[in-house]
């Protein structure tokens, strides 16, 4: 290994980061991480950090879980790879499978389809829904409908049902016959609604009527996150997945959940759905599966999907689909150990504890601070929305938000900017001082502009 002079003197000279621009990569690299520990960072010029991201949404067992390194180990040494396809399968994806559908049963999963991580899942998603209308007979239903504001990974399909400009506009012509209806987002809405309740009727209407407008026979399905994570923490009224449901019902319109970030209790439940009981048709996995030790996604399969793939007599049952990682048996042995360590720990129980104690930590730094336009959180994923001017709620500049995260990093938290966002998604595993000491960096941060 070359030693640090070199990673620092060449910090993205080779390499392009995700969601940056390389030459301002290379004006301003990025700070690099060297080693994890319990909840914590240490960076290469030996700064220690809480990591208020858990790496990207996924690290809910924080830097330290032995259970899952041990899985990784042993399997490594006893079958490092084997394929999934046709003809061979591995048993630490077997046991995975099972054990993820007796995990959301109440959400109605029945099967388990692996893949390399959340895009892949999406995609995943959305080509099953196609395909399981050719099944139907009803090969018409090709359209997708989305939500603005929802994040959907990168793929073709789901930067096509992505609801951002930004990870669309460089990318297009995207997937064809994909629709989208405004975000439950109380903040910031067509409607000029502030209720959300209200505002979870008047979204579901806009459904109702795009699904006319287009015809309902023409739709295979809707794709949602039960809470909005990369669109900046838009968390629906209780009662909009619910309508979502009962209106795709009524067209027969399949309902994908994203549940990618909200899976595996970040959201305070075990998932997003189950926040508001609503039985999906598909739910997109990855993140947490592992707590991020290894790549590794899935997505899951309802009953209604299963039967009528499962009794095919068409030409279209085959799935001719799939990954050379769907299945990785060290990805699955991490699962394994991840889930086991998550359920032990009730992990569901600290995030909505934790995440209660947040949300007053953030609510009292929007009562002090100006620039704090909305505040917002379910679990333990929350945003701050910072504003230069709250009655046009014009957004802050990306020199303010910089000035924030660099502030709350010397006072020992790190932070997350996504546009004027700032976002937090910490290990599911925080204390109460923890939560108190991410209050106290915001504090700081917030304080400096
Ligand atoms: N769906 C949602 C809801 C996500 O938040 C993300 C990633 N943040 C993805 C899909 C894509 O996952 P990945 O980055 O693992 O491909």
């Amino acid at each position: 290994m070359r030693d640090i002079n070199f990673l620092t003197e060449t910090n993205a000279k080779p390499i392009w980061h995700p969601m940056a621009h390389p030459a301002e990569m290379r004006a301003n690299p990025p700070k690099i991480i060297m080693k994890g520990e319990g909840v914590t960072v240490t960076d290469i010029d030996g700064n220690s950090v809480l990591d208020a991201v858990g790496g990207l949404w996924n690290v809910n067992l924080g830097y330290s879980c032995d259970p899952i390194k041990k899985a990784i180990a042993d399997q490594l040494s006893a079958l490092p790879y084997y394929s999934g396809f046709r003809g061979t399968s591995t048993g630490p994806s077997i046991e995975l499978a099972y054990e993820l559908s007796e995990w959301f049963e109440p959400e109605g999963m029945v099967r388990t389809f692996f893949t390399s991580g959340g895009s892949d899942s999406v995609e995943t998603a959305l080509r099953l829904a196609r395909q399981y209308w050719k099944i139907r007979g009803q090969g018409d239903r090709t359209k997708f409908l989305a939500v603005k504001k929802g994040y959907h990974g990168t793929h073709f399909g789901g930067a096509s049902v992505n609801g951002n400009a930004n990870f669309r506009r460089n990318y297009e012509p995207l997937l064809p016959g994909v629709f989208h209806i405004p975000a439950p987002w109380t903040f910031r809405n067509p409607f000029d609604e502030t209720d959300p309740a209200r505002l979870a009727k008047l979204c579901a209407k806009a459904l109702e009527d795009e699904i006319a407008f287009q015809g309902g026979d023409t739709i295979a399905a809707f794709i949602m996150e039960p809470v909005l994570g990369a669109g900046g923490v838009i968390v629906p009224h209780e009662s909009f997945m619910p309508l979502v449901r009962d209106i795709c019902d009524r067209h027969e319109i399949l309902l994908i959940a994203d549940e990618v970030v909200t899976g595996f209790g970040r959201s305070g439940a075990w998932s997003g759905s189950r926040l508001s009981g609503v039985k999906p048709d598909f739910m997109t996995i990855a993140k947490a599966i592992t707590s991020g030790y290894f790549p590794l996604g899935a997505t899951l399969i309802g009953a209604r999907v299963a039967d009528a793939f499962e009794a095919d007599k068409t030409s279209f049952g085959s799935i001719g689909h799939g990954y050379t990682y769907s299945g990785h048996p060290v990805g699955c042995a991490a699962g394994l150990a991840a889930l086991a360590e998550t359920k032990r720990l009730r992990l569901d129980e600290n995030a909505a504890a934790r995440g209660n104690e947040l949300a007053t930590v953030l609510e009292g730094l929007k009562a002090r601070h100006a620039i704090v336009g909305d505040v917002r959180y379910k679990g333990l994923m929350a945003a701050l929305e910072l504003v230069s001017d709250r009655a046009t709620k014009k957004p802050a500049d990306k020199k303010t938000m910089a000035v924030v995260s660099e502030a709350a990093y010397e006072a020992g938290v790190m932070l997350r900017v996504s546009g004027n966002n700032i976002i937090l998604s910490p290990p599911l595993i925080i204390s109460a001082a923890d939560v108190a000491k991410i209050g106290e960096a915001l504090d700081a941060g917030l304080s400096k502009v």
